[in-house]
């Protein structure tokens, strides 16, 4: 039998020029899905308009040309799939699943920022739409590479925002809906988002899609680009002399420095850590600092 087609993708928030921790991402995926044969897509996940900076997609995008990482298809913009998330909201509504909420932060310290039931006190202008979890709702996958993760979502994460009041799409149903509707067979992306893993898989079971492989990468930066390892720290993605930059990603994900040693340009350079790849070798993160929380 012929094995599952690969679909990979690639998925930078526009918040800012390529900073080496997505670099370290978008080489890593690339890699998994090329040493594979598979396919590799990218896509913009801006929808949260209040941290897009202006041009920094085009900026991302054309960094990833310099380093030669091309991608399959058109680029997607989540800005352009309302759509698709209103129609996902709407099932969710529609079943009981999902529930408009007025609670404020402020309501919700008594739990420690987590939703179990509605105390808001006063009705807000704005709701914002959460996703019903049971409390004793656990969820558990293989990572491949920080191998079995369980997490008990009622109890840790609780009922999770999916449409902020303020109306931004949260980017754990985007990444959800659209991770399904473009077909993708393995999310490979760094380790800052193992945390978000199991309310992704929640979403696409109580809205019926597939679940694709997943494997987190060593992360190197946080969200901000801030607390870098040091010896990072000292190196700026220059994308006008990209080979040193490739390097220090490859050494990231933990492959064999001496494989490609000596290459003559991004595309040379390229060829060999295709054939070199090995996934065994990619580390399970020392230094991870989960924290995302929408
Ligand atoms: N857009 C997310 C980020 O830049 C990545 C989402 C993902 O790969 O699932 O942190």
């Amino acid at each position: 039998s012929t094995p599952p087609p690969y679909r990979g993708r690639f998925a930078p928030s526009p918040t800012g020029p390529l900073h080496f921790g997505s670099l370290v991402a978008a080489l890593g995926s690339w890699l998994h899905a090329r040493a594979r044969g598979g396919e590799w897509l990218v896509r913009i996940e801006d929808v949260d308009r209040t941290r897009e900076v202006h041009g920094a997609a085009e900026l991302q995008l054309e960094a990833l040309r310099r380093f030669g990482l091309e991608w399959d298809g058109e680029v997607i913009r989540q800005s352009d799939r309302a759509a698709a998330y209103q129609a996902a909201l709407d099932d969710l509504l529609a079943r009981g699943l999902a529930f408009a909420c007025h609670c404020s932060r402020t309501d919700l310290e008594p739990t420690g920022g987590i939703h179990h039931a509605c105390v808001a006190t006063a009705a807000r202008e704005q709701a914002a739409i959460r996703l019903r979890v049971p409390n004793e709702r656990v969820i558990a996958f293989e990572d491949a590479v920080h191998g079995h993760i369980a997490q008990p979502l009622g109890r840790e994460v609780g009922d999770f925002v999916i449409k902020r009041a303020d109306g931004c799409w949260a980017y754990q149903l985007a990444v959800v809906v659209d991770d399904a509707a473009q077909g993708i067979t393995d999310v490979v992306r760094g380790a800052d988002l193992l945390d978000s893993t199991p309310r992704q898989l929640f979403l696409q079971q109580q809205l019926g899609l597939p679940t694709p492989r997943y494997t987190h990468l060593p992360l190197v930066m946080d969200d901000e680009g801030r607390k870098l390892s040091k010896s990072l720290a000292a190196l700026p993605l220059d994308t006008d002399d990209p080979l040193p930059a490739l390097m220090a990603a490859w050494g990231a994900l933990g492959q064999d420095m001496a494989t490609v040693a000596g290459s003559t340009g991004v595309n040379d350079w390229l060829s060999r850590a295709l054939l070199q790849f090995d996934e065994s070798r990619l580390p399970r993160d020392p230094q991870t600092s989960p924290h995302r929380t929408t």
